[in-house]
């Protein structure tokens, strides 16, 4: 059987739970869902039952949010089961669980029938969810463990409940304890090289990889703050929830990158009976150049491909090009005129084709009523609404982007016609844009910008490469990808040895 590839979030919040700073209504937040993933579980604050005391009584606050996702809990069943649509769309119930002694866990339920338990240790949340037949996932494990950061409690991680573990998210990513994508936002602190997934690996543990957003605008999915990649048999609950536990999962930052990995033909996340031969096999379609691929032995890099050394640039039209319009920036802060610009924007292509396309539209400036939305997509047409905001943006970037595959040549054209913020049309032959960017201004200054970005040749976003290695031992292998523009992917080990 073939799988289908999927992409979600399975761990976010919004008013729902602590609502003094985690914000927006769940119907807007499936409604977001809906709109650009194909699986996604809401995970609202339920309970923290070794809380401390906070300053100006701070926990009483976390407590009402407690209270308050406890009583529209009914309703949050509701709502989440009125959302699954097997074949559309998937929704799964859940909710997150705090402690400081075991680490947090998102908890998450196959059916709509969960029931939210307050757990007062991690062996009755696991004999819970063992009874449910619900996942829990160990996620930002990577503070030091116990009071003020709430990191991994190794001893707590229970692989028959907990195949997976969620490695990045808007916290950072704790992979390894060095890289990109250090703790930098919360309260919790840094990250401690005890709690990473290498380190888990190294003790013997059997984790599946996944990222998830743990966004605070209700917006799942967001863009830059992690994804949840799945081969699944279809798109629905009982086969997505099937590759959950099979392990068939790995995680990215924010592109969509498309990864496999096999041994042996094995899937990743497989457990393979002892042998000395492996054939490992990965292939990677990205969404910009591929800076490298590294194939991780044991915690060591094992081989690095870097697919520049041998991309053919001389015939950069002999496959699909990508073709990235990002926008927004607009006025400095500290120009002290704050504003949101909305966006309608549509591309139509002259000479060529539209294949798959990439939304990546992130979760700030938070607004009740805007959405980001692809409106239209065809052979020959893409529009698209969104905003944008320096004021509120995740991570100090205020630019959203769409990401086109365009099968054409380089006399094809693209045209952009910009509705708002302002009026405008512009229009581009492919072949120039593959050898330069081209930046706009919406208006004079103060105004925002576009930039489409220089298209990327087949050849710098696709690669393949098959290496044999040998081994007596059980070892563990996995897959680390990294993009020019920095975005990451991570696959699920396979496993060598029981
Ligand atoms: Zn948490
Ligand atoms: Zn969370």
């Amino acid at each position: 059987m073939a799988y289908q590839l999927f992409f979600g979030d399975l761990h976010n919040h919004n008013s729902v739970g602590l609502f003094h700073y985690s914000k927006g209504s769940l119907e807007r937040t499936i409604e977001i869902a809906r709109s650009h993933l194909d699986f996604f579980a809401f995970t609202g604050h339920s309970h923290w039952h070794d809380m401390p005391p906070m300053p100006n009584e701070g926990h009483l606050k976390w407590q009402e949010g407690f209270d308050h996702h406890t009583k529209l809990w009914p309703k949050t069943k509701q709502l989440m089961a009125a959302a699954n649509d097997d074949g559309k769309f998937v929704a799964f119930l859940g909710y997150e669980w705090h402690s400081a002694e075991y680490g947090d866990r998102s908890v998450i339920f196959k059916n709509d029938d969960g029931d939210l338990v307050h757990a007062s240790c991690i062996e009755e949340l696991t004999a819970y969810a063992r009874e449910k037949g619900a996942l829990l996932v160990p996620h930002h494990i990577g503070y030091k463990s116990g009071l003020p950061g709430r990191g991994a409690n190794w001893d707590a991680i229970d692989n028959s409940v907990m195949p997976l573990l969620e490695i990045f998210s808007e916290h950072g990513g704790h992979e390894r304890d060095r890289g990109p994508w250090p703790y930098l936002r919360h309260t919790n602190g840094p990250r401690t090289s005890l709690n990473t997934l290498q380190h888990g690996l190294a003790l013997g543990k059997k984790l599946g990889v996944v990222c998830s957003t743990d966004d605070h605008f209700g917006y799942p999915g967001a863009y830059g703050e992690g994804l949840a990649a799945v081969y699944a048999e279809e798109k629905t609950r009982a086969s997505i929830w099937e590759a959950l536990w099979a392990r068939r999962t790995y995680g990215v930052t924010g592109d969509r990158i498309e990864l496999t990995f096999t041994i042996n033909d094995a899937a990743m996340g497989s457990i393979l009976p002892r042998t000395s031969d492996r054939h490992i096999e990965v292939g990677v379609r990205g969404w910009d150049d591929i800076a490298m691929v590294e194939i991780v032995k044991n915690n060591r890099v094992l081989h690095r491909h870097f697919p520049e050394d041998a991309a053919d640039l001389e015939r950069p039209f002999s496959g699909p090009v990508l073709c990235r319009i990002e926008f927004g920036w607009g006025p400095w802060a500290a120009l002290g005129i704050p504003r949101v610009a909305d966006w309608v924007m549509t591309a139509r292509l002259e000479g060529g084709r539209f294949g798959r396309y990439m939304p990546c539209f992130q979760s700030g400036p938070m607004d009740e009523e805007r959405r980001n939305k692809v409106l239209e997509f065809g052979d020959d047409v893409c529009r698209w609404q969104s905003y944008t905001s320096r004021a509120g943006c995740f991570a100090e970037t205020p630019t959203n982007a769409v990401v086109f595959e365009i099968e054409g040549g380089p006399d094809a054209a693209l045209n952009l016609e910009l509705e708002s913020p302002s009026t405008k049309s512009f229009r581009y032959r492919l072949g120039d844009l593959m050898t330069s960017s081209e930046i706009e201004f919406t208006a004079d200054f103060p105004c925002e910008s576009l930039l489409i970005h220089r298209l990327v040749p087949e050849t710098m976003y696709a690669t393949r490469m098959e290496i044999h290695d040998k081994g007596t031992t059980d070892d563990f292998y996995y897959v680390r990808v990294t993009q020019a523009n920095g975005q990451m992917a991570w696959s699920s080990p396979i496993w060598i040895g029981e």
